[in-house]
């Protein structure tokens, strides 16, 4: 084609292609670093990462997109924006207060962290209370002269745009916004006009929230806040870079006085595709291209990447775009090069961050010259044809149960209040009924076991018996706390996805495929490469065998399909719904093999459900039709008497309660116990006729809550609902806690259930 486009790029992954980044964190709380070691540790993986995106040949470097924890607070701070418990008396925040603020401290509580979009990144949450902003510190003017002076890059800073910060911030009501822009705006405009003032070239402000659903009062903000940046900082180049979705706002977007507008044409590329082909695109900005997924680990079709780059050359010129990945590249591990241990056909069909620079770097030189890059671009078709033609990929007996689907019973053959007074029945359990949410203490024992069954020092059997052991005392353990309704434990599982994945068809799992989860908090989530399917069951023997103990019902203990597809690198040729569906399937054979075994009472976690959510409301209610009904298949095969539970954390609950009914568990517990008041008359409102387990203490701190605490939350709570459906456990699962205090807790709250009992 003979023409020539920029690469640019949104941001790198901070966590180092061996960790070192977690690592130098880490020592560095734990005392064992100095701070200057760790500053120069840090100095270190950051130049390594700048450095290694010149030699890719990008041309958009972004700065300031690393950190020392995160983004958002690396804003809170720079403005000062520092909560009054921390004691913060003005000028530049200490490094102390900084990590306090993220991970609490003696004094004060940590500030609230939560999910970025839809990413399973967290980000901390800015308390914008009465204090005014100054600037304490300009750190992207910091991390553009580091770069310049330590690797003669003239960078990009990258900056949370002002309207995207405030509308992720707490502390302040919606109707303050105009205010609240009015009290920032002098301040960002002074951080931009020292960049300014540098010889800053291109900034990259990121407003991700233009994606969602903004009103029309918002809409004058963001125009407000570009108008003052044009006018006060006209020697800057801005790229008002938006991504995870279409911009629905994109007439007026485009027209906002910036030097250049990104989107994502990846994640609904056809709404900005067709924004586009309606209204133009203005001649005097450029269009930053989010052309390779940021979000998937898979490598792209350049093909399919170079026919988008055409169509969107019909109405912008190719000197006008910048290619670049649809988000910062932070949500995908570093390189696919450590993966020796993959099957060379999946592991060729991989793009992590590295990877995905040398496909733009590729395609760029397609666009410059296709001759040069023929020989390129065909290894590429070929890594992934063979990949795509894996028979695990395209397996016969999936899809024809694919296509039974549709037409599979997704309801069980009684509605809850025929079947409640069956259950009821059945079980003869007494009112307030106790239990827990599953897993329980994991000492060090079970850990160390675990590593040596995996390094093989230990054999299957001789790891067998250690879980038995481990089953039976916490079976002892709950019988002699009283509870009614019992577990075994969960030792098996280092988490709620692994241990399944590692037992369905369907999945792979990386060496080194880690990604920054918060702070330094790294996941490595499992890969679905294939068809999703059933092999043989996978909780039964530890279920029957504690069952085996006791005369108290044992619960089995699942991890639900959209938790499954949430917390998993997902495939991207089938839909989410598709593959939601097969592991939906597939967890339906199971819970069928659990009934058969005898565990008659089955809990299926779904902790990601509001994860999945849509960012555009539009989306949302067809999101749920689909993953409600994931979790009907794999739950309503049972007979009337068997008790489905469920199990949700870590979210907002307002807006998916009509959900929550929808999956029609029987039992379901919700973690609440920071925010009871408000959830229980939002349960009331919604009419919520289940039972229903509302967490009575927070798991999440060791303090052993008192059973007068207890009691007042359970008095609170049955002032609305029906004692006859409330159930009585923690509020999530007490794997990460230690063993005494998880007894004391226990017990406090099994005293608590007695009292109330006498009371209802
Ligand atoms: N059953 C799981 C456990 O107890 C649930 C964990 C969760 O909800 N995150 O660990
Ligand atoms: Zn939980």
């Amino acid at each position: 084609m003979g023409e020539t486009v920029t690469i640019g790029n949104l941001g790198y992954p901070r966590i180092g292609s061996q960790r070192e980044w977690k690592k130098a964190l880490e020592a560095y709380w734990a005392g064992k670093l100095e701070e200057t070691d760790f500053l120069q540790e840090m100095a270190r993986i950051r130049l390594e990462q700048l450095e290694l995106q010149k030699d890719k040949g990008v041309e958009l470097i972004p700065v300031n997109d690393f950190t020392f924890y995160d983004h958002m607070l690396d804003m809170a701070v720079m403005f000062g924006i520092v909560p009054e418990r921390f004691a913060y008396k003005g000028g530049q925040v200490s490094l102390d207060t900084y990590f306090a603020m993220a991970r609490g401290s003696k004094q004060a509580a940590a500030c609230e962290m939560t999910k970025w979009f839809n990413t399973n990144y967290h980000y901390i949450v800015p308390e914008i209370g009465g204090q005014s902003p100054a600037l304490t510190e300009n750190k992207p003017l910091a991390a553009y002269r580091f770069a310049k002076q330590h690797a003669g890059i003239a960078g990009k800073p990258v900056i949370v745009g002002l309207y995207t910060f405030l509308k992720l911030s707490k502390g302040f009501q919606q109707a303050e916004l105009g205010q609240k822009v009015g009290q920032f705006l002098p301040v960002y405009l002074q951080m931009l006009k020292e960049l300014e003032q540098e010889g800053v070239n291109w900034v990259q402000i990121d407003e991700p929230v233009l994606v969602t659903d903004v009103s029309d009062e918002d809409m004058e903000q963001v125009e407000r806040i570009y108008r003052a940046i044009a006018q006060e900082v006209p020697g800057l180049h801005v790229m008002l870079q938006t991504y995870f979705e279409g911009v629905d706002r994109f007439e007026q977007v485009v027209q906002l006085p910036v030097h250049g507008i990104g989107l994502d044409f990846v994640h609904d590329r056809e709404t900005n595709l067709q924004a586009i082909a309606r209204y133009g695109f203005p001649r005097d900005k450029r269009l930053g291209v989010g052309l390779i997924d940021g979000r998937s680990i898979w490598r792209a079709d350049l093909d399919s990447k170079l026919r988008l780059v055409e169509t969107l050359a019909q109405s912008v010129p190719y000197e006008q775009m910048i290619l670049q990945p649809s988000c910062s590249l932070m949500h995908v591990p570093v390189s696919t090069e450590p993966e020796e241990k993959l099957d060379p056909v999946i592991r060729k069909a991989l793009a992590f961050a590295n990877e995905k620079l040398d496909e733009l770097k590729l395609l760029a030189r397609a666009i410059r010259n296709s001759a040069e890059a023929a020989g390129e671009l065909e290894a590429s078709r070929q890594h992934l044809d063979r990949f795509r033609s894996l028979p695990q990929r395209n397996r016969q007996d999936v899809v024809s149960r694919q296509t039974e689907w549709a037409k599979l019973q997704d309801k069980r053959s009684l509605v809850f209040a025929e079947r409640f007074p069956l259950q009821q029945e059945k079980w003869g359990l007494p009112v307030l009924p106790t239990t827990t949410i599953g897993s329980f203490p994991q000492t060090p024992e079970v850990r160390q076991a675990r590593l040596r069954w995996r390094r093989n020092e230990w054999d299957q059997s001789q790891y067998e018996s250690f879980l038995q052991e481990q089953i039976a005392s916490c079976i002892r353990l709950q019988e002699e706390l009283g509870l009614d309704v019992l577990v075994h434990g969960e030792f098996e599982r280092t988490d709620m996805v692994e241990f399944f994945g590692e037992k369905l068809d369907g999945f792979i799992f990386t060496q080194n495929g880690w990604v920054q989860s918060y702070g330094s908090r790294c996941v490595k989530p499992p890969v679905i490469y294939g068809d999703v399917a059933f092999r043989e069951p996978m909780t039964v023997k530890e279920s029957v065998y504690a069952q085996s103990l006791t005369s108290q019902p044992v619960k089995g203990m699942l991890t639900g399909p959209i938790t499954i597809l949430c917390w998993s690198f997902v495939r991207d040729d089938r839909s989410r719904e598709q593959v939601a569906n097969q592991i939906a399937l597939a967890l339906r054979q199971e819970v069928e093999a659990l009934e058969a075994a005898g565990i008659e009472m089955i809990q299926v976690d779904e902790p990601a459900l509001r994860e999945g959510f849509p960012l555009k409301e539009r989306d949302r209610e067809s999101y749920l039709d689909w993953a409600t009904r994931a979790f009907r298949i794999a739950t309503s095969s049972v007979k009337d008497t068997t008790q489905i539970h469920t199990h949700m954390c870590y979210c907002e609950f307002h807006d998916i309660l009509h959900a929550i009914l929808a999956l029609d568990a029987d039992v379901i517990s919700i973690e609440t116990s920071r925010s009871h008041g408000e959830l229980i008359a939002k349960l009331e409102g919604e009419g919520y006729d289940h039972g229903i387990g509302l967490g009575v203490y927070d798991i999440h701190s060791p303090r052993v809550p008192s059973t007068a605490e207890m009691m007042d939350i359970i008095e609170r709570a049955l002032q609305v609902l029906d004692p006859a459906l409330f159930w009585v456990n923690p509020d999530c699962g007490l794997k990460t806690r230690g063993l005494e205090e998880t007894k004391a807790a226990l017990a406090n709250m099994v005293a608590a259930a007695r009292e109330a009992r006498r009371k209802w």
